[in-house]
């Protein structure tokens, strides 16, 4: 028996505030939301990240995320909304089941989803997009 919650959501077999359900996907409400109608959409079938699901699922899924994100705008009349998919514990990932975050944003929320803000060295840039590259 699994021991994985969003399994367990995904199955039935504990409760959540599920928004959109079909054969292969589910998506619910964040019991901690960083803002009002945070969202989750997972797969039903237990993958830990986004390289472990295989390609035709992952498009099915982001399908998905889509037409959640637009009633989740909808209903929350939001002014926009971020997506973030977390990988592994070291980027915050606590549930290690793939899920994608829907979360609304609305003018002068000040929510803090911030990225860098000193722009990289030229050097390392182009170190960086020749080795990344070779792995693509
Ligand atoms: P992560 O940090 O893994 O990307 O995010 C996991 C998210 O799942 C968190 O925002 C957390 O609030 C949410 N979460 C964890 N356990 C449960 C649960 O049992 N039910 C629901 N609805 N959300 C959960
Ligand atoms: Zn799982």
């Amino acid at each position: 028996m699994t021991e994985c919650i969003f399994c367990k959501i995904g199955s039935g077999e504990i409760p959540a505030k599920k928004i959109y359900e079909d054969q292969n996907t589910i998506a619910f409400l964040d019991i901690f939301p960083s803002a009002k109608g945070h969202s989750l959409v997972i797969p039903k079938k237990h993958y830990s990240t986004l390289l472990d699901i295989p390609e035709m699922e992952l498009k099915e899924l982001i399908q998905i995320v889509q037409k959640v994100g637009a009633g989740i705008m909808k209903a929350t009349q939001a002014d926009g909304f971020n997506i973030l998919q977390n990988n592994k514990e070291a980027a915050g990932q606590i549930v290690p089941h793939l899920h994608f975050h829907i979360i609304p944003r609305f003018k002068d929320d000040c929510l803090k989803l911030s990225f860098g803000s000193k722009q990289g060295e030229e050097k390392e840039l182009a170190h960086w997009e020749s080795q990344i590259k070779k792995h693509i």
